[in-house]
């Protein structure tokens, strides 16, 4: 598996969409997403050009879930056969991962992460496997605890532990020398079956939609973060040894706050989501390849200069960021050497990945890149009056690739 996977899942036509005559522009092809620009169409100002703009974007896995009917239907079953044997199997072998899902709000995040009651979701899924495979291997001896977590304007809550709705979102981030950053005071809670982990989640789910005044608000504006802490004891040929391996199963807030024109006249609450959901980008696509032109787009719009040095016969950019502003201190940056996590070629040079300039990267900054694997489920409208919102889904997914 590589260390960057990205898929796109197409959802049904909701009500509204269908009620408003929504027409599917979404095209799902293998591994290859095409959209269409219906507008083109429509301007009266085309001097009779009708063509339709399409374009389109390949990933690592794409799912078709618009209509059971079809033959290329993608069912929770399909999308966890594929990424949820990649976690299982990443975890199995003491990488740490991150399984993110990005989209505007809407468009099925919750779905795939969590799923319903009667269409179960990756984390659920993972979570029994997790029970039913580890806790029954004879040679060795697996520990699993979880925490779970929602970040909300840059602030920390857990969602494991009742406390005053108003003030629980107080924990603080921190660093340590060696184990990296973790959140100060969160709750862990270790289980030795299934059904105690359906409960913690239960729990955090229905921690998370009583906090809000807007059911709907509060999760489209949070992130939330599932942690699964496995630790595997294993004896082999009277030989102890130890793989621990750390897995986020992520729901990240609603990706339409992450155009930075909406953000101008807006409260702190969009401009903090914008920021994590782009900060996360830039480190995703520093940990992969492709660092095009979505850093130049949203570097300069949050204050930073970025000074790109593409290397001769080479696909790869060099990134030096230095903040023009100082509000993270000194320590936006963490140096990482080219040739372990970032694929810099062979410059002395060191590229800086820029974690700490959101909670959420900074909190998950041992699960992206080193020894880690990340996988990003874009999830879209398949109607045309999401054009835009897609549209900017399929970018961000087609950079962090
Ligand atoms: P988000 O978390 O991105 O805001 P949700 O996951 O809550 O969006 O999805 C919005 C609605 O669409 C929900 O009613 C959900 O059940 C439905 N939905 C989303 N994705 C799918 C899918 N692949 N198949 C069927 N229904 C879906
Ligand atoms: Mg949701």
């Amino acid at each position: 598996m590589a260390n960057v996977q990205v898929a796109v899942r197409v959802r049904p036509l909701n009500k509204r969409e269908t009620k408003e005559g929504g027409r599917i522009i979404v095209e799902v092809d293998d591994k290859v997403a095409k959209i269409r620009n219906l507008k083109v169409d429509d301007r009266p100002d085309s001097f009779g050009d009708s063509r339709e703009k399409v374009v389109a974007f390949s990933f690592d896995y794409c799912y078709w879930s618009v209509n059971p009917e079809d033959p290329q239907y993608a069912s929770q079953d399909v999308v966890f056969q594929d990424l949820g044997t990649e976690v299982l199997s990443g975890a199995a072998r003491g990488y740490n991962i991150c399984l993110f899902a990005y989209g505007q709000t809407g468009s099925g995040k919750t779905y795939t992460m969590l799923g319903t009651p009667a269409s179960v979701g990756l984390t659920p899924r993972i979570c029994e496997y997790f029970s039913f495979f580890f806790f029954s291997k004879s040679n060795c001896v697996a520990f699993l605890s979880f925490s779970f977590l929602e970040i909300y304007n840059e602030r920390v809550r857990d969602l494991l532990k009742q406390s005053n709705q108003k003030k629980s979102y107080t924990l603080r981030v921190r660093e340590h020398p060696e184990m990296g950053p973790y959140v100060e005071g969160l709750s862990q809670h270790v289980v030795t079956n299934y059904k105690q982990v359906i409960q913690l989640l239960e729990e955090g789910i229905a921690n998370r939609i009583t906090a809000a005044t807007h059911v709907h608000e509060a999760s489209s504006r949070s992130h939330a973060i599932f942690t699964i802490h496995y630790t595997q004891a294993i004896l082999e040929n009277n030989l102890p040894s130890e793989i621990a391996s750390k897995i986020n199963l992520v729901d990240l807030a609603g990706s339409e706050k992450a155009d930075p024109s909406y953000c101008k006249d807006r409260i702190t609450e969009g401009a903090n989501i914008n920021k994590s959901l782009v900060t996360l980008g830039i480190v995703i696509s520093t940990l992969g390849i492709g660092l095009g032109s979505m850093i130049a787009k949203y570097m300069f719009s949050s204050g930073c200069f970025v000074f790109m040095n593409l290397l001769h016969n080479s696909f790869f950019f060099h990134i030096y960021i230095y903040k023009s502003t100082a509000n993270t201190g000194g320590d936006s940056g963490i140096p990482v050497s080219p040739g372990t996590s970032s694929r810099g070629g062979s410059s002395q040079r060191q590229s800086y990945i820029p974690y700490r300039d959101s909670v959420l990267t900074w909190l998950l900054k041992d699960s992206l890149g080193g020894n880690s694997k990340t996988i990003m489920v874009a999830t879209v409208s398949p109607a045309h009056t999401s054009y835009s919102e897609t549209m900017s889904t399929l970018r961000y997914a087609s950079n962090a690739k």
